[in-house]
Protein backbone atom coordinates (compact mmCIF):
# COMPACT_ATOMS: atom_id res chain seq x y z
CA UNK A 1 0.00 0.00 0.00
CA UNK A 2 2.40 2.55 1.02
CA UNK A 3 4.65 1.56 -2.26
CA UNK A 4 1.47 2.49 -4.48
CA UNK A 5 0.82 5.77 -2.14
CA UNK A 6 4.12 7.19 -3.17
CA UNK A 7 3.84 6.30 -6.69
CA UNK A 8 0.56 7.77 -6.77
CA UNK A 9 2.58 10.68 -5.32
CA UNK A 10 5.35 10.93 -7.94
CA UNK A 11 2.74 10.82 -10.68
CA UNK A 12 1.06 13.97 -9.11
CA UNK A 13 3.53 15.69 -8.26
CA UNK A 14 4.87 15.13 -12.27
CA UNK A 15 1.38 16.31 -13.07
CA UNK A 16 1.53 19.45 -10.92
CA UNK A 17 5.09 20.18 -12.48
CA UNK A 18 3.81 19.68 -15.97
CA UNK A 19 0.41 21.54 -15.53
CA UNK A 20 2.37 24.45 -13.99
CA UNK A 21 4.62 24.36 -17.10
CA UNK A 22 1.56 24.76 -19.63
CA UNK A 23 0.55 27.55 -17.72
CA UNK A 24 3.03 29.86 -19.12
CA UNK A 25 1.26 29.80 -22.52
CA UNK A 26 -2.13 31.37 -23.17
CA UNK A 27 -2.98 28.89 -25.88
CA UNK A 28 -1.97 25.54 -23.78
CA UNK A 29 -2.88 27.49 -19.61
CA UNK A 30 -6.31 25.87 -19.91
CA UNK A 31 -4.98 22.05 -19.88
CA UNK A 32 -2.35 22.99 -17.86
CA UNK A 33 -4.89 23.82 -15.15
CA UNK A 34 -6.66 20.57 -15.63
CA UNK A 35 -3.77 18.42 -16.07
CA UNK A 36 -2.83 20.01 -12.06
CA UNK A 37 -5.86 19.08 -11.18
CA UNK A 38 -6.19 15.60 -11.99
CA UNK A 39 -2.52 15.18 -9.84
CA UNK A 40 -4.52 17.08 -7.01
CA UNK A 41 -7.79 14.96 -7.08
CA UNK A 42 -4.94 11.64 -7.40
CA UNK A 43 -2.79 12.96 -3.99
CA UNK A 44 -6.11 13.69 -2.31
CA UNK A 45 -7.85 10.78 -3.14
CA UNK A 46 -4.80 8.41 -2.56
CA UNK A 47 -4.32 10.25 1.06
CA UNK A 48 -7.94 9.53 2.08
CA UNK A 49 -7.73 5.84 1.18
CA UNK A 50 -6.08 3.39 3.77
CA UNK A 51 -6.56 5.87 6.98
CA UNK A 52 -9.07 4.13 8.38
CA UNK A 53 -10.74 7.84 8.34
CA UNK A 54 -14.69 8.35 8.79
CA UNK A 55 -15.89 9.00 5.43
CA UNK A 56 -19.04 10.55 6.06
CA UNK A 57 -17.35 13.79 7.97
CA UNK A 58 -14.84 13.66 4.87
CA UNK A 59 -17.09 13.71 2.27
CA UNK A 60 -19.44 16.20 4.24
CA UNK A 61 -16.65 18.72 4.07
CA UNK A 62 -15.90 18.47 0.95
CA UNK A 63 -19.41 18.94 -0.46
CA UNK A 64 -19.58 22.05 1.75
CA UNK A 65 -16.12 22.95 0.44
CA UNK A 66 -16.62 22.26 -2.77
CA UNK A 67 -20.13 24.08 -3.30
CA UNK A 68 -18.79 27.17 -1.41
CA UNK A 69 -15.65 27.25 -4.26
CA UNK A 70 -17.51 26.69 -7.32
CA UNK A 71 -20.18 29.25 -6.21
CA UNK A 72 -17.42 31.87 -5.20
CA UNK A 73 -15.90 31.42 -8.51
CA UNK A 74 -18.55 31.08 -10.43
CA UNK A 75 -19.83 34.63 -9.33
CA UNK A 76 -16.71 36.21 -9.47
CA UNK A 77 -16.07 39.09 -11.89
CA UNK A 78 -12.62 39.05 -13.55
CA UNK A 79 -12.32 42.29 -11.77
CA UNK A 80 -12.64 40.81 -8.31
CA UNK A 81 -10.13 37.66 -9.35
CA UNK A 82 -7.05 39.20 -6.93
CA UNK A 83 -9.71 39.44 -4.10
CA UNK A 84 -10.58 35.76 -4.28
CA UNK A 85 -6.96 35.20 -4.62
CA UNK A 86 -6.34 36.67 -1.53
CA UNK A 87 -9.01 34.76 0.40
CA UNK A 88 -8.01 31.82 -1.12
CA UNK A 89 -4.25 32.18 -0.25
CA UNK A 90 -5.61 33.23 3.41
CA UNK A 91 -7.57 30.39 3.87
CA UNK A 92 -4.60 27.95 2.61
CA UNK A 93 -2.62 29.74 5.23
CA UNK A 94 -5.36 28.98 7.58
CA UNK A 95 -5.59 25.01 7.50
CA UNK A 96 -1.59 24.83 7.67
CA UNK A 97 -2.13 26.70 10.98
CA UNK A 98 -4.97 24.81 12.13
CA UNK A 99 -2.87 21.16 10.73
CA UNK A 100 -0.29 21.99 12.83
CA UNK A 101 -1.73 23.19 15.89
CA UNK A 102 -3.98 19.99 15.53
CA UNK A 103 -1.11 17.63 15.01
CA UNK A 104 0.08 18.89 18.50
CA UNK A 105 -2.83 18.74 20.44
CA UNK A 106 -3.14 15.02 18.69
CA UNK A 107 0.35 14.51 20.55
CA UNK A 108 -0.09 16.29 23.24
CA UNK A 109 -3.66 15.15 24.72
CA UNK A 110 -2.50 11.20 24.09
CA UNK A 111 -1.42 9.89 27.36
CA UNK A 112 2.35 8.62 26.90
CA UNK A 113 1.40 5.25 27.42
CA UNK A 114 -0.85 5.26 24.78
CA UNK A 115 1.83 5.87 22.18
CA UNK A 116 4.77 4.23 23.94
CA UNK A 117 6.90 6.97 23.36
CA UNK A 118 9.04 9.33 25.89
CA UNK A 119 7.65 12.95 24.54
CA UNK A 120 4.35 13.65 22.65
CA UNK A 121 6.21 15.46 20.31
CA UNK A 122 9.91 16.13 19.07
CA UNK A 123 12.04 19.01 18.77
CA UNK A 124 12.32 19.24 15.07
CA UNK A 125 8.49 18.11 14.92
CA UNK A 126 7.48 20.84 17.52
CA UNK A 127 10.04 22.95 15.05
CA UNK A 128 7.72 22.18 11.72
CA UNK A 129 4.75 22.58 14.28
CA UNK A 130 5.97 26.21 14.64
CA UNK A 131 6.78 26.83 11.00
CA UNK A 132 3.32 25.98 9.85
CA UNK A 133 1.82 28.19 12.56
CA UNK A 134 3.80 31.13 11.65
CA UNK A 135 3.40 31.05 8.05
CA UNK A 136 0.35 29.73 8.13
CA UNK A 137 -1.57 33.11 10.52
CA UNK A 138 0.30 35.65 8.54
CA UNK A 139 -0.43 34.29 5.73
CA UNK A 140 -4.17 34.23 6.85
CA UNK A 141 -4.85 37.42 8.13
CA UNK A 142 -1.78 38.82 6.13
CA UNK A 143 -4.37 38.17 3.07
CA UNK A 144 -7.87 38.92 4.49
CA UNK A 145 -6.40 42.48 5.24
CA UNK A 146 -4.95 42.39 1.80
CA UNK A 147 -8.45 41.10 0.43
CA UNK A 148 -10.30 44.12 2.95
CA UNK A 149 -7.86 46.53 1.26
CA UNK A 150 -8.08 44.69 -2.49
CA UNK A 151 -12.33 45.19 -2.14
CA UNK A 152 -12.41 48.76 -0.76
CA UNK A 153 -13.58 48.07 2.54
CA UNK A 154 -9.86 49.28 4.41
CA UNK A 155 -9.13 51.63 2.07
CA UNK A 156 -6.73 51.07 -0.42
CA UNK A 157 -3.87 53.08 1.14
CA UNK A 158 -0.74 51.82 3.24
CA UNK A 159 -1.24 53.01 7.19
CA UNK A 160 1.44 54.14 8.97
CA UNK A 161 1.81 55.09 12.53
CA UNK A 162 4.91 56.07 14.22
CA UNK A 163 7.60 53.17 15.65
CA UNK A 164 5.46 51.00 13.41
CA UNK A 165 8.31 48.99 11.80
CA UNK A 166 9.85 48.09 15.77
CA UNK A 167 6.69 47.35 17.04
CA UNK A 168 7.03 44.69 13.87
CA UNK A 169 10.55 43.81 14.57
CA UNK A 170 9.05 43.10 18.46
CA UNK A 171 6.17 41.03 17.52
CA UNK A 172 9.00 39.38 15.32
CA UNK A 173 10.99 38.56 18.12
CA UNK A 174 8.21 37.17 20.07
CA UNK A 175 7.83 35.02 18.15
CA UNK A 176 10.98 33.87 17.68
CA UNK A 177 11.93 33.95 21.30
CA UNK A 178 8.39 32.03 22.06
CA UNK A 179 8.90 29.31 19.03
CA UNK A 180 12.41 28.53 19.91
CA UNK A 181 10.89 27.79 23.61
CA UNK A 182 8.22 25.72 22.56
CA UNK A 183 10.56 23.75 20.19
CA UNK A 184 12.97 23.42 22.30
CA UNK A 185 10.82 21.71 25.42
CA UNK A 186 7.55 20.81 23.85
CA UNK A 187 6.72 18.86 26.53
CA UNK A 188 7.30 21.01 29.22
CA UNK A 189 4.02 22.66 31.34
CA UNK A 190 4.88 25.82 29.48
CA UNK A 191 5.14 24.41 25.86
CA UNK A 192 1.12 24.70 25.18
CA UNK A 193 1.18 28.68 26.25
CA UNK A 194 4.10 29.45 23.94
CA UNK A 195 2.34 27.49 21.04
CA UNK A 196 -0.69 29.92 21.89
CA UNK A 197 1.49 32.66 22.23
CA UNK A 198 3.08 31.77 19.10
CA UNK A 199 -0.35 31.68 16.96
CA UNK A 200 -1.37 34.94 18.43
CA UNK A 201 2.10 36.43 17.44
CA UNK A 202 1.56 35.69 13.95
CA UNK A 203 -2.05 36.91 13.43
CA UNK A 204 -0.93 39.94 14.98
CA UNK A 205 1.82 40.28 12.67
CA UNK A 206 0.14 39.49 9.45
CA UNK A 207 -2.55 42.26 9.87
CA UNK A 208 0.48 44.66 10.75
CA UNK A 209 3.02 43.49 8.23
CA UNK A 210 0.55 44.74 5.10
CA UNK A 211 -0.50 47.69 7.07
CA UNK A 212 2.03 49.70 5.94
CA UNK A 213 1.72 48.33 2.30
CA UNK A 214 -0.58 49.78 -0.30
CA UNK A 215 -1.25 51.41 -3.83
CA UNK A 216 0.09 49.59 -6.32
CA UNK A 217 2.43 47.10 -4.32
CA UNK A 218 -0.59 45.24 -3.36
CA UNK A 219 -0.57 43.09 -6.13
CA UNK A 220 3.75 42.40 -5.20
CA UNK A 221 2.06 41.55 -1.44
CA UNK A 222 -0.74 39.32 -3.35
CA UNK A 223 1.89 37.23 -4.85
CA UNK A 224 4.25 36.76 -2.16
CA UNK A 225 1.28 36.00 0.30
CA UNK A 226 0.50 33.16 -2.44
CA UNK A 227 3.84 31.68 -2.28
CA UNK A 228 3.78 32.33 2.02
CA UNK A 229 0.87 29.96 1.49
CA UNK A 230 2.73 27.43 -0.31
CA UNK A 231 5.40 27.84 2.40
CA UNK A 232 3.45 26.61 4.97
CA UNK A 233 1.50 24.13 3.15
CA UNK A 234 4.67 22.81 3.04
CA UNK A 235 5.66 22.93 6.84
CA UNK A 236 2.46 21.37 7.58
CA UNK A 237 3.52 18.81 4.94
CA UNK A 238 6.73 18.00 7.29
CA UNK A 239 4.34 17.74 10.31
CA UNK A 240 2.50 15.16 9.47
CA UNK A 241 4.79 13.77 7.05
CA UNK A 242 3.25 13.91 3.81
CA UNK A 243 5.37 13.98 0.77
CA UNK A 244 2.60 15.11 -1.81
CA UNK A 245 2.01 17.80 0.55
CA UNK A 246 5.74 19.00 0.66
CA UNK A 247 5.76 19.10 -2.73
CA UNK A 248 2.96 21.15 -3.67
CA UNK A 249 3.64 23.57 -0.66
CA UNK A 250 7.42 24.38 -2.36
CA UNK A 251 6.28 24.02 -5.62
CA UNK A 252 3.52 27.18 -4.63
CA UNK A 253 6.08 28.33 -2.72
CA UNK A 254 8.83 28.86 -4.98
CA UNK A 255 6.27 29.78 -8.01
CA UNK A 256 5.05 32.57 -6.06
CA UNK A 257 8.38 33.58 -5.06
CA UNK A 258 9.62 33.86 -8.57
CA UNK A 259 6.22 35.45 -9.61
CA UNK A 260 7.06 38.53 -6.77
CA UNK A 261 10.38 39.05 -7.72
CA UNK A 262 9.17 39.71 -11.63
CA UNK A 263 6.87 42.03 -10.46
CA UNK A 264 9.33 43.99 -8.12
CA UNK A 265 11.21 44.30 -11.07
CA UNK A 266 8.77 45.36 -13.34
CA UNK A 267 7.91 48.09 -10.65
CA UNK A 268 11.73 48.72 -10.73
CA UNK A 269 11.24 48.19 -7.02
CA UNK A 270 13.33 45.61 -4.43
CA UNK A 271 11.26 43.33 -2.53
CA UNK A 272 12.47 45.39 0.82
CA UNK A 273 11.30 48.42 -0.27
CA UNK A 274 7.67 46.95 -1.27
CA UNK A 275 7.27 45.81 2.23
CA UNK A 276 8.84 48.23 4.60
CA UNK A 277 9.10 51.60 2.55
CA UNK A 278 4.92 52.25 3.33
CA UNK A 279 4.45 53.15 -0.07
CA UNK A 280 1.06 54.37 -0.91
CA UNK A 281 0.53 56.55 2.22
CA UNK A 282 1.24 59.61 0.98
CA UNK A 283 0.37 58.81 -2.35
CA UNK A 284 -2.56 62.02 -2.47
CA UNK A 285 -0.03 64.87 -0.59
CA UNK A 286 3.37 63.78 -2.74
CA UNK A 287 4.47 64.53 -6.95
CA UNK A 288 3.79 67.65 -8.48
CA UNK A 289 -0.01 68.18 -9.31
CA UNK A 290 -0.63 68.39 -13.05
CA UNK A 291 -2.28 72.35 -13.89
CA UNK A 292 -2.43 71.62 -17.94
CA UNK A 293 -6.19 71.28 -19.38
CA UNK A 294 -7.80 68.14 -20.30
CA UNK A 295 -8.77 68.43 -23.86
CA UNK A 296 -11.88 66.26 -24.95
CA UNK A 297 -12.44 64.66 -28.62
CA UNK A 298 -15.40 63.65 -30.04
CA UNK A 299 -15.73 59.58 -31.41
CA UNK A 300 -16.23 61.13 -34.92
CA UNK A 301 -13.33 63.33 -34.60
CA UNK A 302 -11.11 60.79 -33.51
CA UNK A 303 -12.41 58.32 -35.89
CA UNK A 304 -10.94 60.55 -38.27
CA UNK A 305 -7.27 60.62 -37.06
CA UNK A 306 -7.66 56.69 -36.26
CA UNK A 307 -8.62 56.25 -39.69
CA UNK A 308 -5.78 58.36 -41.49
CA UNK A 309 -3.19 56.42 -38.51
CA UNK A 310 -0.85 53.55 -39.95
CA UNK A 311 0.31 52.14 -36.48
CA UNK A 312 -1.23 52.24 -33.67
CA UNK A 313 -0.75 50.49 -29.80
CA UNK A 314 -3.29 49.79 -27.36
CA UNK A 315 -2.85 49.92 -24.07
CA UNK A 316 -4.94 48.55 -21.74
CA UNK A 317 -5.55 48.60 -18.25
CA UNK A 318 -7.92 48.38 -15.60
CA UNK A 319 -10.91 50.21 -17.03
CA UNK A 320 -11.06 47.94 -19.67
CA UNK A 321 -11.34 44.75 -17.29
CA UNK A 322 -14.62 47.24 -15.46
CA UNK A 323 -15.86 48.16 -18.90
CA UNK A 324 -15.41 44.56 -20.26
CA UNK A 325 -14.39 46.27 -23.31
CA UNK A 326 -12.30 43.42 -24.38
CA UNK A 327 -14.55 42.21 -27.56
CA UNK A 328 -15.21 45.69 -28.66
CA UNK A 329 -11.50 46.19 -28.65
CA UNK A 330 -10.86 43.56 -30.28
CA UNK A 331 -13.46 44.32 -33.08
CA UNK A 332 -11.91 48.02 -33.32
CA UNK A 333 -8.39 46.29 -33.83
CA UNK A 334 -9.62 44.33 -36.71
CA UNK A 335 -11.12 47.24 -38.50
CA UNK A 336 -8.25 49.07 -38.32
CA UNK A 337 -5.90 46.27 -39.70
CA UNK A 338 -8.44 46.38 -42.26
CA UNK A 339 -7.66 49.42 -43.03
CA UNK A 340 -4.11 48.77 -43.43
CA UNK A 341 -2.96 49.89 -40.28
CA UNK A 342 -0.54 47.77 -37.65
CA UNK A 343 -2.55 46.81 -34.41
CA UNK A 344 -0.67 46.19 -31.66
CA UNK A 345 -1.70 45.62 -27.75
CA UNK A 346 1.10 46.93 -25.58
CA UNK A 347 1.09 45.08 -21.79
CA UNK A 348 2.14 46.49 -18.70
CA UNK A 349 3.11 43.78 -15.93
CA UNK A 350 1.36 44.68 -13.19
CA UNK A 351 -1.68 46.73 -15.61
CA UNK A 352 -5.55 45.55 -14.48
CA UNK A 353 -5.51 44.17 -10.80
CA UNK A 354 -3.66 40.83 -10.85
CA UNK A 355 -0.88 39.48 -12.88
CA UNK A 356 -1.72 38.49 -16.06
CA UNK A 357 -4.97 40.29 -16.06
CA UNK A 358 -4.80 41.93 -19.66
CA UNK A 359 -3.42 38.77 -20.74
CA UNK A 360 -6.52 36.95 -19.83
CA UNK A 361 -9.03 39.37 -21.38
CA UNK A 362 -7.24 39.78 -24.54
CA UNK A 363 -7.08 35.92 -24.66
CA UNK A 364 -10.59 35.57 -23.88
CA UNK A 365 -11.74 37.71 -26.83
CA UNK A 366 -9.11 35.76 -29.22
CA UNK A 367 -6.92 38.46 -29.80
CA UNK A 368 -3.72 36.43 -31.58
CA UNK A 369 -1.03 36.53 -28.86
CA UNK A 370 1.55 37.40 -31.22
CA UNK A 371 0.09 41.19 -31.12
CA UNK A 372 0.79 41.28 -27.88
CA UNK A 373 3.87 43.23 -27.06
CA UNK A 374 5.54 43.46 -24.08
CA UNK A 375 6.28 47.03 -22.10
CA UNK A 376 10.35 47.21 -23.19
CA UNK A 377 10.03 46.40 -26.42
CA UNK A 378 7.23 49.08 -27.24
CA UNK A 379 8.89 52.04 -25.54
CA UNK A 380 12.05 52.47 -27.79
CA UNK A 381 9.99 53.16 -30.75
CA UNK A 382 6.91 54.72 -29.21
CA UNK A 383 7.75 58.00 -30.85
CA UNK A 384 7.12 56.29 -34.74
CA UNK A 385 3.51 55.39 -33.41
CA UNK A 386 0.67 57.18 -34.93
CA UNK A 387 -2.03 56.91 -32.21
CA UNK A 388 -1.73 55.56 -28.48
CA UNK A 389 -5.22 54.34 -27.34
CA UNK A 390 -5.18 54.00 -23.38
CA UNK A 391 -7.67 52.22 -22.70
CA UNK A 392 -8.85 52.61 -18.63
CA UNK A 393 -4.93 52.47 -17.93
CA UNK A 394 -3.72 55.00 -15.58
CA UNK A 395 -0.86 54.47 -12.91
CA UNK A 396 1.03 51.76 -16.06
CA UNK A 397 1.19 55.25 -18.30
CA UNK A 398 1.82 57.91 -15.53
CA UNK A 399 4.76 59.98 -16.84
CA UNK A 400 5.28 61.15 -13.36
CA UNK A 401 7.04 58.13 -12.81
CA UNK A 402 9.76 58.77 -15.76
CA UNK A 403 10.21 62.40 -14.97
CA UNK A 404 9.09 63.73 -11.47
CA UNK A 405 11.43 62.60 -8.90
CA UNK A 406 8.94 63.35 -5.85
CA UNK A 407 6.49 61.34 -6.98
CA UNK A 408 5.83 58.19 -4.80
CA UNK A 409 5.77 56.08 -7.93
CA UNK A 410 9.28 57.60 -9.66
CA UNK A 411 11.23 54.93 -11.17
CA UNK A 412 8.46 52.50 -11.50
CA UNK A 413 8.62 51.63 -15.71
CA UNK A 414 5.62 52.90 -17.54
CA UNK A 415 4.76 52.46 -21.00
CA UNK A 416 5.66 55.99 -22.51
CA UNK A 417 1.94 57.19 -24.07
CA UNK A 418 3.14 60.44 -23.57
CA UNK A 419 5.60 60.57 -26.58
CA UNK A 420 3.48 58.94 -29.21
CA UNK A 421 2.19 61.15 -31.71
CA UNK A 422 -1.42 61.24 -30.75
CA UNK A 423 -2.56 59.52 -27.33
CA UNK A 424 -6.51 59.10 -26.77
CA UNK A 425 -7.12 58.37 -23.16
CA UNK A 426 -10.56 56.50 -23.05
CA UNK A 427 -12.08 57.09 -18.92
CA UNK A 428 -15.38 58.14 -17.49
CA UNK A 429 -14.29 61.15 -15.94
CA UNK A 430 -11.34 62.68 -13.59
CA UNK A 431 -10.40 59.01 -11.89
CA UNK A 432 -7.17 58.43 -10.18
CA UNK A 433 -5.92 55.42 -10.73
CA UNK A 434 -5.04 52.47 -8.31
CA UNK A 435 -1.72 54.85 -6.11
CA UNK A 436 -4.15 57.76 -6.22
CA UNK A 437 -1.80 60.07 -8.15
CA UNK A 438 -2.58 62.83 -10.47
CA UNK A 439 -1.61 61.86 -14.52
CA UNK A 440 0.00 64.21 -16.69
CA UNK A 441 -0.56 62.00 -19.80
CA UNK A 442 -4.08 63.20 -19.63
CA UNK A 443 -3.14 67.06 -19.85
CA UNK A 444 0.21 66.38 -22.25
CA UNK A 445 -0.32 68.39 -25.50
CA UNK A 446 -0.81 64.70 -27.18
CA UNK A 447 -3.68 64.06 -25.30
CA UNK A 448 -7.20 63.62 -26.53
CA UNK A 449 -9.71 62.71 -23.90
CA UNK A 450 -12.44 59.87 -24.99
CA UNK A 451 -14.71 60.37 -22.06
CA UNK A 452 -17.04 57.43 -21.39
CA UNK A 453 -17.19 53.75 -20.45
CA UNK A 454 -14.52 52.19 -22.26
CA UNK A 455 -16.78 49.62 -24.06
CA UNK A 456 -19.52 52.63 -24.98
CA UNK A 457 -16.83 54.61 -26.20
CA UNK A 458 -14.75 51.65 -28.17
CA UNK A 459 -18.04 50.43 -29.75
CA UNK A 460 -18.55 54.03 -30.59
CA UNK A 461 -15.73 54.22 -32.97
CA UNK A 462 -16.66 50.93 -34.38
CA UNK A 463 -19.58 52.29 -35.47
CA UNK A 464 -17.75 55.34 -37.13
CA UNK A 465 -15.71 52.52 -38.93
CA UNK A 466 -18.59 50.70 -39.77
CA UNK A 467 -21.09 53.61 -41.16
CA UNK A 468 -18.16 55.80 -43.09
P1 LIG B 1 -5.51 52.14 -12.72
O1 LIG B 1 -6.23 51.47 -11.60
O2 LIG B 1 -4.30 52.93 -12.39
O3 LIG B 1 -6.52 53.11 -13.50
C1 LIG B 1 -7.73 52.62 -14.00
C2 LIG B 1 -8.43 53.76 -14.69
O4 LIG B 1 -9.54 53.18 -15.37
C3 LIG B 1 -8.98 54.80 -13.74
O5 LIG B 1 -8.25 55.98 -13.85
C4 LIG B 1 -10.45 54.95 -14.13
O6 LIG B 1 -10.73 56.35 -14.39
C5 LIG B 1 -10.57 54.13 -15.41
N1 LIG B 1 -11.83 53.38 -15.48
C6 LIG B 1 -12.44 52.69 -14.50
N2 LIG B 1 -13.57 52.14 -14.95
C7 LIG B 1 -13.68 52.48 -16.25
C8 LIG B 1 -14.63 52.22 -17.26
N3 LIG B 1 -15.73 51.48 -17.03
N4 LIG B 1 -14.43 52.74 -18.49
C9 LIG B 1 -13.33 53.49 -18.75
N5 LIG B 1 -12.41 53.78 -17.83
C10 LIG B 1 -12.57 53.28 -16.59
O7 LIG B 1 -5.20 51.01 -13.79
P2 LIG B 1 -3.84 50.52 -14.44
O8 LIG B 1 -4.18 49.24 -15.11
O9 LIG B 1 -3.21 51.62 -15.22
O10 LIG B 1 -2.87 50.25 -13.23
C11 LIG B 1 -3.05 49.15 -12.36
C12 LIG B 1 -2.79 49.61 -10.95
O11 LIG B 1 -3.32 48.61 -10.08
C13 LIG B 1 -1.30 49.74 -10.68
O12 LIG B 1 -1.09 50.77 -9.75
C14 LIG B 1 -0.99 48.36 -10.07
O13 LIG B 1 0.16 48.40 -9.26
C15 LIG B 1 -2.26 48.12 -9.27
N6 LIG B 1 -2.55 46.73 -9.00
C16 LIG B 1 -2.20 45.79 -9.92
C17 LIG B 1 -2.45 44.48 -9.66
C18 LIG B 1 -1.96 43.46 -10.62
O14 LIG B 1 -1.64 42.35 -10.21
N7 LIG B 1 -1.91 43.78 -11.91
C19 LIG B 1 -3.17 44.02 -8.41
C20 LIG B 1 -3.55 45.12 -7.54
C21 LIG B 1 -3.24 46.41 -7.85
P3 LIG B 1 -12.24 56.89 -14.30
O15 LIG B 1 -12.71 56.57 -12.93
O16 LIG B 1 -12.12 58.35 -14.57
O17 LIG B 1 -13.01 56.16 -15.36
Amino acid sequence: METFVNLSYIAAAILFVFGIKMLGNASTARRGNTLSSIGMALAVIVTLLGQGLDYKLVLGGLAVGSAIGFVAAKRVQMTGMPELVALFNGFGGLASLLVGWAEYQRAASATLAELNLTAPVNTFTASVIVLAILIGGITFTGSIYAWGKLSGKLGGSALTFPGQKAFNALLALGIIATGVIFSVAPTAELAYPMLIAVIVLALLLGIFAVMPIGGGDMPVVISLLNSCSGLAACAAGFVITNNVLVVAGCLVGASGLILTVIMCKAMNRTLVNVLFSGFGSKTQAAGSQSTGELKPISAADAYYILEAAKNVIVIPGYGMAVAQAQHAVKELAELLENNDCEVRFAIHPVAGRMPGHMNVLLAEADVPYEQLVEMDDVNPTIEMVDVAIVIGANDVVNPAAADDPTSPIYGMPIIEAHKAKTTFCLKRGKGAGFSGLENALFTAPNSRMLYGDAKATVTGLVTQFKDS
